[in-house]
C-alpha cells in the first residue's frame, strides 16, 4: 500500500468539504479532499442557499459568481412554486418584505452550479481534490488518523492530523468514529423527478390529499408519500416506485413516459451529538439530517464550514487557544437542533387528515400577523442564530454572538471611501473596525498578525460604533455609538480567539 499524508483530511467534495477545505487553506492549513464519485454528480437537491451562507461566501469573494444564476432561479421558483414567497410546511406566506432585516436574503443557485463555483474558489487556493477515492476505514491514536482509502489504483492507507467527514448524511466517517446519531426516524418519504406524465389528467390537481401531498407540472413530479416510512431505501428512483407512490398518495395510475433526475428523500431528524471525537469531526449534513423543506440544510452544512475552518487550521497549526476546537461543537450543534426542531414541526403540519386540514388553516391565519410572519422567516433564515461566547457579560453588545450583516464600513483613510465589509474579509482574516482614535485600534494592534484593523468614521449600522468580526462572521465584540469601549472585554474576545497578543 502506497501512502501520503495531509494535515487535514476532509471526506467529501460537496458544497460542504469544498467550503472546509477553502476555509482551511485561507486559515493556513493544508487539507486534502477525498471524493468517491470519478465525476460530481449534477443532482438537482439544492435550489438555493439561505441567507447566513450567502453571506458568508460573499465575504470570500463569491458574491458576483453565485448572483450571476440568481435570475433565471427566480423566474424558475415563481413558476412552480406559483409564488415568491417562502413557505413553512408547504404554506406559502412567508412575506420577503416584511422581514425584520429584508435586505438579508438567500441566493437562488441550483446545488451542481453552486458546487462548481466552489470547486473553482478551493482549486484556486491550491485545495487537491482526489476523485475516485473512497474512504473504506479508519482509526485514530494520539498523534494522528490513518484512513484507508479504495482507488482505481486499489487500496492506499493515509495519515494526517485531523480527518473531517463531510460525506453526506450516510457518513462513512461518522460509523467508522463511532459518533452517536440519534433522533427520529421518518413520517414520510418524498420522491421528486423530472418526468413525462402521460396522463396528467388522470390525477387530482396538486396539494394534500389523503395519503400524503402529491405535486406535478409540466415536466415534473413528486409526491410526499406518508404510506412509506421505509428508513433506508437504496439504489435510484425505479418508474415503478414512482408510480407505486403515486397511487398511495392519490389513488391514481399514471404512465411515466420518461424520468430522469429522480430523487428520494425521508424526513428522518437525526444530529451526531457531537462533532467531534478527538481528531475526527463532522459537518455538514454527516453531522445533521433532516427534511429539506424550508431549504435549510446548506444554510446549516457551510456555516458549519465557516466556524470549523479557522479554527481546526488554529489547531493543527499549535496556535489554538484552549477549547477553540471544542466551542465548534458548542457553537453548531444548538444551531443544528434548532433547524430539526422546526422541519419536525414541518411534517407534523404534513400529516394528512382534517386534523391537520384544521391546524394548517389556523397557522396559516396566523401568518398573516407580521410579526408571526417575521417569527417564521426568522425561524428558516437562521438569522437569529446566536452563539453563548464564554466572556459575554449581560453588558456586551446586544449583536454578540450574531452573524454580522455585510456592512457599509466609510474608511477613515482614502477620504471616506465606502467598502462592505465583504470586500475585506476576502484573505479569511478577523477584522476590527473601529473608529481611528477608539482605544480599541490600539488594543487589536497588539494582534495584528492575527487580526486585521480597519479605521473608520462609519461601520455602517444604526447601533454599531465598532467591532470585532471572527472569520465566519459573528461579532466577537462590538460597542455601541455613543459609549465607550469595553477595553476588557475586547481583549477577552481576542484572546478567546486568537491567543495571547504577539
Ligand atoms: C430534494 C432535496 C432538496 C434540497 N433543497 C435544499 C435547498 O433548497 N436548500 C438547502 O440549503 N438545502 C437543500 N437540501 C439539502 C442539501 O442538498 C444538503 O444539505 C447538502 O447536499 C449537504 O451538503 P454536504 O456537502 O454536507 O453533503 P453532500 O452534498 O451529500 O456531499 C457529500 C459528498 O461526500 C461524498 N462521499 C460520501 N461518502 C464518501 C466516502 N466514504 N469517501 C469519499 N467521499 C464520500 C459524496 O459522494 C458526496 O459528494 C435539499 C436536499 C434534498 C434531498
Amino acid at each position: 500500500m502506497a501512502s501520503w499524508t495531509a494535515e487535514v483530511i476532509v471526506v467529501g467534495a460537496g458544497p460542504v468539504g469544498l467550503s472546509l477545505a477553502a476555509e482551511l487553506r485561507l486559515a493556513g492549513a493544508e487539507p486534502l479532499v477525498l471524493e468517491r464519485l470519478a465525476e460530481p454528480s449534477g443532482q438537482r437537491k439544492s435550489r438555493g442557499i439561505g441567507p447566513l451562507a450567502a453571506e458568508a461566501l460573499r465575504r470570500r469573494g463569491l458574491g458576483a459568481r453565485l448572483s450571476a444564476y440568481q435570475p433565471e432561479r427566480g423566474a424558475q421558483k415563481k413558476r412552480e412554486h406559483g409564488s415568491e414567497k417562502d413557505h413553512f410546511a408547504w404554506i406559502h406566506k412567508i412575506d420577503p418584505s416584511l422581514q425584520e432585516e429584508p435586505g438579508r436574503r438567500g441566493i437562488l443557485i441550483w446545488q451542481p452550479d453552486l458546487e462548481a463555483v466552489l470547486g473553482g474558489h478551493a482549486a484556486g487556493l491550491g485545495v487537491t481534490v482526489r476523485r475516485g477515492h473512497t474512504v473504506t476505514g479508519l482509526a485514530q491514536d494520539e498523534d494522528g488518523v490513518t484512513g484507508t482509502v479504495a482507488t482505481p489504483d486499489g487500496g492506499r492507507r493515509l495519515r494526517a492530523a485531523y480527518v473531517v467527514g463531510c460525506d453526506g448524511g450516510r457518513s462513512t466517517v461518522r460509523k467508522l468514529a463511532g459518533f452517536a446519531f440519534p433522533g427520529t426516524p421518518p413520517l414520510m418519504t418524498a420522491r421528486q423527478a423530472h418526468a413525462g406524465v402521460g396522463d396528467l389528467g388522470a390525477l387530482p390537481p396538486p396539494g394534500r390529499l389523503p395519503g400524503g401531498m402529491l405535486l406535478h407540472g409540466p415536466g415534473g413530479i413528486g409526491t410526499f408519500d406518508f404510506g412509506d416510512t421505509h428508513e433506508r431505501h437504496e439504489g435510484p428512483v425505479t418508474v415503478e416506485e414512482l408510480r407505486a407512490s403515486v397511487r398511495r398518495v392519490a389513488g391514481a395510475e399514471v404512465t411515466i413516459t420518461r424520468m430522469d433526475g429522480a430523487l428520494r428523500f425521508t424526513d428522518q431528524a437525526r444530529q451526531a451529538e457531537t462533532y467531534r471525537l478527538d481528531r475526527v469531526l463532522l459537518a455538514g449534513d454527516a453531522a445533521h439530517v433532516h427534511s429539506p423543506n424550508g431549504g435549510q440544510g446548506l444554510n446549516l452544512g457551510l456555516m458549519d464550514a465557516v466556524n470549523l475552518g479557522w479554527k481546526l487550521a488554529a489547531q493543527v497549526r499549535g496556535t489554538a487557544p484552549e477549547g477553540l476546537l471544542d466551542s465548534y461543537t458548542s457553537e453548531r450543534h444548538p444551531a443544528g437542533a434548532a433547524v430539526l426542531h422546526n422541519t419536525r414541526a414541518q411534517s407534523a403540519l404534513m400529516l394528512p387528515g382534517p386534523h391537520t386540514d384544521a391546524l394548517r388553516d389556523i397557522v396559516a391565519d396566523l401568518m398573516d400577523i407580521p410579526d408571526v410572519n417575521r417569527y417564521f422567516g426568522q425561524l428558516l433564515s437562521g438569522l437569529a442564530t446566536r452563539y453563548a461566547f464564554p466572556y459575554a457579560t449581560p453588558d456586551a453588545h446586544p449583536l454578540t454572538g450574531t452573524h454580522v450583516p455585510d456592512l457599509l464600513l466609510t474608511l477613515e483613510t482614502d477620504v471616506g471611501r465606502e467598502v462592505p465589509l465583504s470586500g475585506l474579509t476576502t484573505g479569511g482574516r478577523p477584522l476590527l473596525a473601529a473608529p481611528a482614535g477608539d482605544p480599541a485600534v490600539g488594543v487589536a494592534a497588539r494582534w495584528r498578525d492575527r487580526v486585521e484593523v480597519a479605521e473608520v468614521t462609519s461601520v455602517g449600522h444604526p447601533s454599531l460604533a465598532a467591532a470585532l468580526v471572527r472569520p465566519d462572521g459573528a461579532v466577537a465584540w462590538a460597542r455601541v455609538p455613543g459609549r465607550p469601549s469595553d477595553i476588557a472585554l475586547l481583549e477577552a474576545a481576542l484572546r478567546t480567539w486568537f491567543g495571547g497578543p504577539s
